[in-house]
């Protein structure tokens, strides 16, 4: 009887709370973030009584305002309204028409870029039989972007088109990942943190291969998703720390053939971010190291090129984190290069 009541109890609290679509990941919040491109205006920030976003972020414009939700969805709800706790879990943002549940974040955004623009962008280029190259530069968020734009680091991202462009919540790898090649978030394609591997949806390599595309994934030790192509994975074979110079090596190999859609997955930034913090001397070099990787890759490959990452990376005591619905963990930049010589 006991184990009913407490089993009922638990169904009451993750199904009874109103969310949209209850997910396993569901848990505690705290509270609500409010950012935009670089600023934390809140952090977990529980309203007492209703208040009005524009209240809480200076140069507030609802164009491009995106809610976040604890089951990965991203809304934008294009009008100002209120937030409030509605339970002991959940902060709801409301207006006269709508009203969204357990709001994790909210971002004041320039744009409306996503990292899941990345299979949108991605499936255009093949429906326009172009070729592609995506390049997902591992927990490197805007604020390194930007840091390593100012000192001179990144001599040949900084040649590229760039937005800040939005991750998804848990703003981890495998749910990056997973929303830049399916094109949805977590709500959608069913992978919400890092013990999740199944896509719910068909990925850009699914589509790839319904075109009869050609296309090659490439990466370090471990496949990280199911994907509808088997990834090529990768070791340290020369001993230094890095997979990433493996991962270069095939990957200068392999722009010289016909492949249509090359993803290639760096993994270096993301580890020393978490060593030694987003901007720390360490990360800094490594980025220009895969600034290098990145400018001989354009050399070779006349396709077009989509460059962004799964996360950003926020500073903690060690180090370096990521996971929170914040802006260092959250915004990341989106590169383009049209294809050249064609
Ligand atoms: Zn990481």
């Amino acid at each position: 009887m006991m184990k009913k009541i407490i089993v009922l109890f638990l169904a009451l609290v993750i199904f009874g709370t109103g969310c949209q679509r209850a997910t396993a990941t569901t848990e505690d919040i705290q509270g609500v973030n409010l950012f935009d491109r670089d600023t934390d205006y809140e952090t977990y920030f529980v309203p007492e009584t209703s208040i009005a976003v524009s209240d809480l972020i200076p140069e507030f414009n609802s164009a491009n305002m995106a809610l976040i939700c604890s089951d990965g969805s991203t809304v934008y709800p294009m009008s100002d309204g209120v937030i409030r706790e509605t339970s002991a879990i959940g902060v709801s943002f409301e207006t006269a028409t709508m009203q969204v549940d357990d709001v994790v974040s909210i971002y004041m955004g320039q744009n409306r870029y996503s990292i899941t623009d990345t299979y949108r962008d991605a499936k255009q280029i093949l429906e326009d039989n172009g070729r592609v190259m995506i390049v997902l530069l591992d927990g490197f968020g805007n604020y390194a972007y930007k840091r390593a734009l100012e000192s001179g680091q990144i001599p040949y991202l900084s040649t590229l088109e760039e937005h800040e462009a939005l991750s998804v919540y848990v703003p981890v790898t495998n749910a990056g990942f997973a929303a830049m090649i399916t094109g949805q978030g977590p709500d959608v394609n069913g992978v919400h943190d890092r013990s999740y591997r199944d896509l719910k949806v068909q990925s850009i390599f699914g589509d790839a291969l319904e075109m009869g595309k050609k296309s090659i994934l490439i990466e370090a030790d471990i496949q990280i998703l199911n994907t509808e192509i088997a990834p090529e994975l990768h070791v340290d074979v020369n001993g230094d720390g890095n997979i990433d110079d493996e991962i270069f090596e095939q990957a200068k190999e392999v722009v010289g053939e016909d492949y249509d859609l090359i993803f290639i997955h760096f993994h270096g930034i993301d580890d020393r971010g978490h060593d030694f913090g987003p901007d720390a001397e360490e990360t800094m070099a490594y980025v220009q190291v895969i600034d290098g990787y990145v400018e001989t890759l354009a050399s070779l490959w006349d396709g077009n090129m989509i460059l962004t990452a799964d996360h950003g990376m926020d500073f903690d005591e060690e180090g370096g984190y990521h996971g929170r619905g914040n802006t260092m963990d959250m915004v990341v930049p989106y590169f383009t290069r049209e294809c050249v010589g064609q």
